[in-house]
């Protein structure tokens, strides 16, 4: 077997944690490389409208700030590996990083994995995916141009899915499980004040039903447990995000949801191993703090790269 491409930093993930620490150590001239399993961005990519990154005053769509980090990073020197992480090997102080592709080592790794969308794990979610039920205003949102929709949560994720759906739905119902949203409250204010959007609030649904495509939602009452129909084209679930680490089971220290401890340096339990952005336990799940958490990973592994002590 061929020994591994060797670099100084492998950052596993290609959003804006990753990103901003490849532009840290690309910019140190550290053999860098990102592997990303999918399209660059991650969840950044998917946003509309982003209006608190910071110096960028109008809103800048996810997609196009993706594409400036992404150009920032090859200005620098640093590969892009497109290609799906297996697993990690840190065994005899090695630092290997599995893909499909075949193995890369490192001298320092950034695991900068992010999140994936939670499912509801009602009947139909599974079934219907794709065919009325979505994870992606942003990426399906075209295809429900004037029907009746429903977004599932209280959170920044299903308001910013809402208003986005504004622009091609008829009506979106948001249906979240208590009277009280966890979104921020300019979220609310829009969400509120667009005429397009009514609430139903104390609401579960229990099943996601239609024949070959979504066609209603079969809903709950928490309050009064009374059960009742709602008619829809198509039902956005935005339930929140859970980090992608099952690759990391028994290899860093990972919390009870699953997301990666670090200490305030971004290290994890394995000197010359850091986390960054939403994969890492108590993330602000921003794009500037990802940002933020990237930097301070990618300066750190300097550091431990040249035998600094911090
Ligand atoms: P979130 O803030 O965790 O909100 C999840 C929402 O889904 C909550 O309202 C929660 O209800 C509800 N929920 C969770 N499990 C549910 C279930 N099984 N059934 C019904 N409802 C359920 O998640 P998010 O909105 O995806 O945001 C995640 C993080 O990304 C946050 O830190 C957020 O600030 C950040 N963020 C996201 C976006 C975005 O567009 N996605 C934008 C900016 C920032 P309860 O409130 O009752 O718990």
């Amino acid at each position: 077997m061929p020994a591994p491409s060797q670099y100084d930093v492998i950052i596993i993930g290609g959003g804006p944690a990753g990103l901003t620490a490849g532009l840290y150590t690309g910019r140190a001239k550290l053999k860098t490389a990102i592997i990303e399993g999918s399209a660059i961005g991650g969840r950044m990519a998917e946003a509309w409208e982003i209006e608190n990154y910071p110096g960028i005053v109008e809103p800048i769509n996810g997609y196009d700030l993706t594409q400036k980090m992404h150009e920032q990073t090859i200005k620098f020197g640093v590969e892009h590996i497109q290609t799906g992480v297996t697993g990690i090997d840190l065994a005899d102080g090695h630092k290997i990083v599995k893909t499909a592709l075949g193995d890369y080592a490192a001298r320092a790794l950034i695991i900068a994995g992010g999140s994936e969308r939670r499912k509801l794990g009602v009947p139909g979610e599974k079934e219907l995916a794709g065919r009325g039920v979505s994870f992606c205003a942003t990426c399906d949102g075209p295809f429900f141009r004037n029907k009746i929709v429903a977004v599932i949560g209280g959170g920044n994720g299903a308001l910013n899915e809402a208003i986005h759906l504004t622009h091609f739905a008829e009506k979106i119902y948001i249906i979240h499980r208590r009277d009280k949203l966890r979104a921020t409250p300019v979220l609310q204010e829009k969400a509120k004040a667009d005429n397009k959007i009514e609430f139903l609030w104390n609401t579960d649904v229990t099943a996601i039903e239609g024949d070959g495509t979504v066609e209603r939602l079969k809903l709950k009452n928490v309050l009064n447990g009374k059960e009742t129909i709602l008619p829809v084209g198509g039902v956005f679930v935005a339930v929140g995000l859970i980090p992608n680490t099952d690759y990391l089971k028994g290899v860093v220290e990972l919390n009870k949801v699953g997301a990666v401890i670090t200490n305030e340096n971004m290290e994890t339990n394995i000197p010359g191993v850091y986390a960054a952005g939403d994969v890492r336990a108590n993330s602000v799940r921003q794009v500037v703090t990802a940002a933020g958490d990237g930097a301070t990973a990618a300066s750190n592994a300097q550091d431990y790269l040249s035998g600094i002590k911090v």
